[in-house]
């Protein structure tokens, strides 16, 4: 048996819990998942995966019976539009799965459970202007978090704290800025900015227009998973038990993160903006000082090398999807 931590991965299903288990499983790490869903494109890389409702006290202990490390990813979550139309059910299911999974991981005499909080736990009187200042971590306080979602996230972080303080639980919370990369939603409504940007660019001709929602003016900033995992993994590793964000420094306008996509494209796209849609905080960025102090590393992927990678997988997608189906032979029992 291996001499590492078992390690347990919730969230195995989607987005970042998937890529997170091949890079834990390729640096040697006996992994579990468990998601109510199995992965969308490609097979699981664990080497068990347990299809279980991790809302239910039940779910959790049996996720994680046996498991030295708790990486708890899994949330009923989406997109901006998503988010401001399903608060109660965002913040009922998550604050189920939250609370059981570390209750459940402590019951368990798991040594260590890593948090995977957001940067919407950041005040919006911090985030109205799109020449965003850097948000430290401190600055969640006095608290005025993202309504929903982002009090859900800044209330669990204060369960990890306590945890930590009480029963001595190793909690570790990172807060994401904006992960992307392929393999993530594209379609559907729980897509993010740049998938949903890549899809509608894939999607319309040379020359063609997009509907942009906002005024493209918002700004933010995005970080690339293969940073996003390597930055989760180095937190998990590290002593550090405080909130730690991850992201970059650098900041966009939605409206140069579509040109960027329309370069990456090789197409000429016109912008239909509509203000009528959700855009959430008018500018956020990450302060990366602390991550860079805690983790000694920051995140080295540039947006440009990330966007290149995630459109060409979406418009492969896309294409698949445009290909007509087989038909079915005279001969065939269906
Ligand atoms: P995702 O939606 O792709 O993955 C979340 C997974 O949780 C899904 O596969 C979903 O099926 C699973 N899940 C939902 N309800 C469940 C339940 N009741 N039982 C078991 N599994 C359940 O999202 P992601 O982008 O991979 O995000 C992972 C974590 O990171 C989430 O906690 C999310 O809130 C957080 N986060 C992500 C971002 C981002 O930019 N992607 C930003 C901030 C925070």
């Amino acid at each position: 048996m291996s001499e590492k931590p078992r390690v347990l991965v919730t969230g195995a299903g989607g987005f970042i819990g998937h890529h997170l288990i091949k890079y834990l499983v390729g640096r040697g790490y006996w992994v579990r998942g468990v998601d109510i869903k199995e992965p969308d494109y490609e097979p699981t890389a664990a080497h068990e995966f347990q299809l279980l409702d991790l809302r239910y006290e039940t779910s959790c202990l049996r996720a994680t019976k046996g498991i030295d490390e708790v990486y708890a990813l899994a949330a009923n979550m989406g997109g901006v539009g998503f988010i401001e139309r399903n608060r109660a059910l965002i913040c009922h299911d998550n604050s189920l799965i939250n609370v059981n999974s570390i209750e459940a991981a402590r019951l368990n005499r798991a040594a260590r459970f890593l948090f995977t909080s957001s940067a919407c736990v950041y005040p919006a009187y911090l985030q109205t202007n799109t020449e965003a200042t850097p948000l430290k971590e401190e600055d969640a306080y006095p608290a005025d978090a993202e309504d929903g979602y982002g009090w859900e996230k800044l209330f669990m972080e204060r369960v990890c704290r306590h945890y930590h303080e009480e029963y001595g639980l190793e909690t570790r919370v990172v807060r994401f800025h904006n992960i992307f990369g392929p393999l993530g939603a594209f379609e559907g409504g729980r897509e993010k900015s740049p998938a949903a940007i890549c899809r509608k660019v894939a999607l319309a001709t040379d020359g063609g227009a997009i509907e942009v929602w906002g005024d493209g003016e918002q700004t933010r900033s995005y970080c690339y998973i293969k940073d996003c995992v390597e930055g989760i993994y180095r937190l998990m590793r590290n002593s550090y038990c405080g909130p730690l964000n991850l992201g970059q420094d650098r900041f966009v306008k939605i409206s140069e993160l579509v040109d960027m996509v329309a370069h990456s494209a090789g197409k000429r796209i016109l912008k239909r903006f509509d203000v009528t849609k959700p855009q959430g905080v008018r500018g956020r960025t990450s302060d990366n000082t602390r991550l860079r102090q805690v983790l000694n590393w920051s995140p080295s992927v540039s947006l440009e090398e990330g966007i290149e990678k995630t459109y060409h997988w979406i418009e492969s997608e896309v294409t698949k999807q445009a290909q007509p189906a087989p038909k079915v032979s005279a001969a065939s029992p269906f």
